[in-house]
């Protein structure tokens, strides 16, 4: 598996315990927001120097004892056919694990809660389930397919087969307050439903576009009106 990089430590990654993340290049989205664009980008993922998965393995060992969970994150993992194999080997070392996926690989998910080899999910809900507003907001590549596929892993995570939380990231360009009191409406059991805000990072995004973040009053006021529908709630340490 490539690895792009380590942080070695979060405490906010893995709900409540003291986690590593692993960043994975390359992904099959392109949302315009998108901070990582060294891990998207081909030309970018190009010149990823990936870290010896020796080098990642030894460090885990290491770590065991002090990290309890590994976050594996990208870029878009689940394009990789060999990541349930590499998330085993975490496995086999005693972590829990928590995937980030953009659910467009249904299949993949769906196998690695079944399998027990993730603990917990994080996917985003971009915008309102509507094609065209998901697909500009996702950089103009998604397919139906695809968008068939986030939704059948959004239904899933809603479930309740598996731990997990569901985020947007909110951006006065594309959403307005309806927009998300709709997806609370479509998202009644969910287990939590984090908003979160657009930052700007010296990174950069995806589109080279900046965007405008919401007020944290103009959050807090969609959560007063979305919390009749479900369990939406302010990204720990939104608001610092
Ligand atoms: S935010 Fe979008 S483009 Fe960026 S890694 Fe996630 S799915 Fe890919």
């Amino acid at each position: 598996m490539k690895v792009a990089s380590i942080q070695k430590l979060s405490l906010i990654e893995y709900p409540g315990k003291l986690s590593a993340v692993i960043f994975i290049p390359g992904c099959n989205l392109r949302c315009q927001f998108c901070y990582v664009p060294d891990l998207v980008l081909p030309e970018r993922v190009e010149k990823v120097k990936p870290i010896p998965e020796k080098k990642v393995f030894s460090f885990l060992k290491e770590r065991k004892g002090f990290l309890e969970a590994v976050a594996i994150s990208g870029g878009e993992p689940t394009i990789h056919s060999e990541l349930p194999e590499f998330i085993k080997k975490i496995k086999r070392l005693g972590y829990l694990v928590e995937l980030e996926t953009n659910g467009t690989n249904f299949k993949m998910l769906k196998k690695l809660v079944e399998e027990k080899l993730i603990d917990y999910v994080a996917t985003d809900i971009k915008h309102d389930f509507d094609f065209e507003l998901w697909n500009e907001i996702t950089g103009g590549v998604l397919t139906p397919q695809l968008f068939e596929n986030i939704k059948k892993s959004i239904n899933f995570l809603l479930e309740g087969k598996i731990d997990y939380e569901l985020r947007t990231t909110l951006m006065k360009e594309f959403h307005k307050k309806e927009d998300i009191v709709e997806i609370c409406k479509k998202i009644r059991k969910a287990k939590v439903y984090y908003l979160q805000n657009y930052e700007k990072t010296e990174s950069g995004t995806v589109s080279g576009k900046e965007f405008t973040p919401f007020s944290e009053k103009e959050i807090l006021e969609i959560i007063e009106e979305g919390k009749k529908y479900t369990n939406i709630k302010a990204r720990p340490y939104l608001f610092k």
